[in-house]
C-alpha cells in the first residue's frame, strides 16, 4: 500500500514526501481507511508507530474550508505532546489552508487568545487549559466534527478524566471520536463505551 492507493490527496502526499514519509506505517495503513470512512476508532498503539500521522492525515482531508469555527480537537496529556503533535499536524497540512494551534497550561492565556484570532481549524490542547477557554468562551466546541484523545491512559493517570468527559459532552453528538491509548484500563474502556459509536479496533 502507498499513500496514493489509500486515496490521500496530492497536497498532503507532497507534504509527506517532504517529511520523508515514503510509505504508510502499519497503523496508518489500517487506520486511514477507517477514519476516511468517518468511523470512530480505538487505536491501541505506542508512540513511535506513526499514530500522529495516522489520525492527522485523514483529519486534514476532512477539514472544510469556509467556516471560522474550530472543527477538530486533539486532547493530549502534556504540553510537550501538544506542541509536538501540533508541529507534526502543521507539517502534514503545510500545503492546505488549514492549521493547528497548540493550547496548553502554563502558557500566557492572553497570548493564546490572540493566536485563536487566526482561526485555527484544529486545536491541540491539554484538557485543563481547554476547559479554561471553554469557560471564558474563547474556544467554542459547537462546530466540532472530530475529537481525538491521544494517550488516553496517560490523561487518565494525570487526573483529566472528568475534564475529558465534560469536553466530549460539550461537542456535537454527530462528531467522529478517535481514542488512542497504549493500555486499556477499565476507566478508558468505560469512556470508550460511553462516547464512541461502533468503533473499529486496531491493535499494533
Ligand atoms: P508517532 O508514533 O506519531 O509519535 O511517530 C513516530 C515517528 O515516526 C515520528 O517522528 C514521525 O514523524 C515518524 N513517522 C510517522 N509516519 C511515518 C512514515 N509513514 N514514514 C516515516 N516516518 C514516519
Amino acid at each position: 500500500n502507498t499513500f496514493k492507493t489509500l486515496g490521500i490527496s496530492d497536497k498532503i502526499i507532497r507534504a509527506l514526501n517532504e517529511m520523508g514519509f515514503e510509505e504508510p506505517t502499519p497503523i496508518q495503513e489500517q487506520a486511514i481507511p477507517v477514519l476516511t470512512a468517518g468511523r470512530d476508532l480505538i487505536g491501541q498503539a505506542q508512540t513511535g508507530t506513526g499514530k500522529t500521522a495516522a489520525f492527522g492525515i485523514p483529519l486534514f482531508e476532512k477539514i472544510i474550508h469556509g467556516p471560522e469555527a474550530v472543527q477538530a480537537v486533539v486532547l493530549t496529556p502534556t504540553r510537550e505532546l501538544a506542541i509536538q503533535v501540533a508541529e507534526e499536524l502543521n507539517r502534514i497540512g503545510q500545503f492546505t489552508e488549514a492549521h493547528a494551534l497548540p493550547v496548553y497550561g502554563g502558557q500566557d492565556i492572553l497570548r493564546q487568545i490572540k493566536s485563536l484570532k487566526r482561526r485555527p481549524q484544529i486545536i491541540v490542547a491539554t484538557p485543563g487549559r481547554l476547559m479554561d477557554h471553554m469557560e471564558r468562551r474563547t474556544i467554542r466546541l459547537g462546530d466540532i466534527r472530530t475529537v481525538i484523545l491521544d494517550e488516553a491512559d496517560e490523561m487518565l493517570n494525570m487526573g483529566f478524566i472528568d475534564d475529558i468527559e465534560k469536553i466530549l459532552g460539550a461537542t456535537p453528538d454527530e462528531r467522529q471520536t478517535i481514542l488512542f491509548s497504549a493500555t486499556m484500563p477499565r476507566p478508558i474502556q468505560n469512556l470508550a463505551r460511553r462516547f464512541l459509536k461502533n468503533p473499529a479496533l486496531i491493535q499494533i
